[in-house]
């Protein structure tokens, strides 16, 4: 089997200073800047990155503009379908190398990695499906007098943003349905993820794609990033990271009347009836929370369980706890890894501080001595919390865990509803009306019931509240990412008004 040094070896094979990709080529930053990408388990330079700006992202937005109007907007459908599958061929080629690429650079297991790296392929194949298959108007027939039927076009330009916490899937998740559906792309990778970014544009170089139809400028979000929100040229802006963020951008892009989709935090809760099944219950419940270093954006933060089933599940919570793997992102038998960066750490550190003066019980696994270098923080379970506390309602992004009990299913629903976000949920009950009713009750994007997060691809993706606006995913993409045109054919001479007609 493999080790953690095998697998270092590996990802050192693909580091190098990495440049802005404009126009079919990597390049420099217009202003010559770079910045320091950082190792989260070691806290060491990893390399430089191009830090680009507003000029970079005119540059870009020139190719992009270009090639829409040009190669890529009259390539015939089939042709552009070819394309997209060819890049999800290439992802697969490069598995070996992107895992981990994606591991070194982020501080996620390589065992998650690899898993995201396949979906990243998938989600190239998927679209290039629906769009061949699902992206179909309507007609409406009006009698003998007219025929009104609908197209989708593509928009032209699109910007995608992009968070660290699963860099690589989330940004192929966006490229997918924007490049199938016929659009040409900016992505603006986050800054501290760069790397695999690179890789897929090195894929899509290989794959031959006309030069400006993808370009990525890496910066930071208040420059390249506003610059981006900000471009005439850019139609429309799919974003995905902090709710805080995402309204900046909507003000920044107000003026240039931008189409957005905005991808933002959550604070999900898991609610765990008396009846559920308690051994499935806790292996998804452990795993929605410290999978993917508690950086997901849909994981179960909020724990309730009822009064009545609480001490035996609390004690089984707190041996899992306790013997959850912590080790090098590199080591394929890890399950929790160092947190992205420094500054994250800081703040799930200064939450937990936090968590211990809003009077919580604070549990914690541990970390092993050799690790003490990197951004580690052990699955932690916050006890006796409630909801007059800031840990409870705001997003803290690491394995942390707030665990509350409940009596009844009114005050479990209006406990769960009781933050500003609603992007995901969890029920655990064998009682199926029950699991349905306290589900439909629940106001968020999506909701499991007897399940963890499990991704049906075909379905809509997103938050309500201030976890977000729009839905992708699905045949839902098109919404978006293509502007629907209507046609009306008068098939006869229906009554046309006669205005100055003597
Ligand atoms: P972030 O908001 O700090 O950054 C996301 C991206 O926005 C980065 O590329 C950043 O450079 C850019 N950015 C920052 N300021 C900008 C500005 N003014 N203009 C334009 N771009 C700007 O988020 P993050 O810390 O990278 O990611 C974590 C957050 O993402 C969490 O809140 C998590 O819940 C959320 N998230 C949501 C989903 C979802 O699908 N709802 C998925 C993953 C992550």
């Amino acid at each position: 089997m493999e080790t953690a040094a095998d697998m270092k070896q590996k990802a050192l094979a693909n580091v190098y200073d990495v440049q802005l990709y404009i126009d079919g080529q990597f390049v420099d930053a217009e202003s010559n800047q770079q910045f320091d990408n950082i190792s989260p388990f070691t806290n060491e330079k990893i390399n430089s990155v191009a830090a680009g700006s507003k000029e970079d992202i005119d540059k870009a937005a020139k190719a992009a503009k270009t090639a829409f109007k040009g190669a890529w907007g009259k390539m015939k459908q089939s042709e552009r379908i070819y394309y997209i599958n060819r890049i999800a061929d290439l992802i697969d080629e490069h598995i070996e190398e992107l895992a981990p690429l994606e591991s070194y650079d982020t501080g996620l297991p390589i065992s998650i990695t690899t898993k995201m790296v396949s979906r990243a392929s998938q989600n190239f194949r998927f679209y290039a499906e629906m769009v061949a298959s699902r992206m179909v108007g309507e007609a409406y027939q009006v009698d003998d007098e007219f025929l009104n039927y609908t197209i989708h076009k593509p928009v032209g330009v699109a910007g995608l943003i992009t968070p660290w916490n699963a860099p690589f899937m989330l940004e192929t998740w966006k490229i997918a349905p924007a490049l199938a559906t016929g659009n040409t792309v900016i992505l603006k990778p986050a800054e501290w993820s760069p790397l695999t970014a690179n890789k897929l544009a090195e894929i899509i170089d290989k794959a031959g794609l006309p030069k400006g139809v993808f370009n990525v400028v890496h910066g930071y979000g208040e420059t390249a990033g506003a610059s981006l929100v900000q471009h005439e040229e850019v139609q429309l802006i799919s974003f995905t990271g902090e709710t805080t963020t995402g309204s900046e951008i909507m003000k920044n892009g107000a003026d240039a009347l931008k189409r957005f989709s905005m991808e933002l935090g959550g604070k999900s809760p898991i609610i765990i009836f008396e009846d559920a099944d308690m051994e499935r219950a806790l292996d998804a419940c452990t795993w929605g929370i410290f999978s993917f270093n508690g950086e997901r954006c849909t994981a179960n933060s909020r724990l309730y369980i009822h009064e009545d089933a609480a001490e035996k599940f609390i004690a089984a919570l707190k041996e899992r706890v306790d013997n959850i793997q912590v080790g090098d992102p590199l080591d394929k038998s890890t399950q929790v890894g160092p947190l992205i960066h420094i500054d994250h750490y800081k703040t799930v550190k200064s939450y937990l501080n936090l968590a211990v003066k809003e009077g919580c019980e604070v549990y914690q696994g541990s970390i092993p001595e050799q690790f003490m270098r990197g951004n580690y923080i052990p699955p932690t379970i916050l006890l006796n919390a409630d909801h007059s506390m800031q840990v409870v309602q705001e997003e803290i992004f690491g394995p942390v865990l707030a665990v509350m009990t409940f009596r009844d299913e009114e005050e479990v629903i209006e406990l769960a509803n009781d933050t500003r976000y609603g992007l995901a949920g969890y029920v655990w009950t064998k009682d199926i009306q029950r699991g349905h009713r306290v589900s439909q009750a629940i106001d968020s994007g999506m909701l499991w019931i007897n399940s963890q997060n499990v991704r049906d691809l075909r379905t809509p993706f997103g938050g309500a509240r201030h976890s977000g606006i729009g839905r992708e995913g699905g045949y839902y993409a098109f919404d978006f990412y293509t502007e629907m045109q209507v046609i009306h054919v008068a098939l006869g001479d229906h009554r046309i008004p006669q205005f100055g007609k003597k």
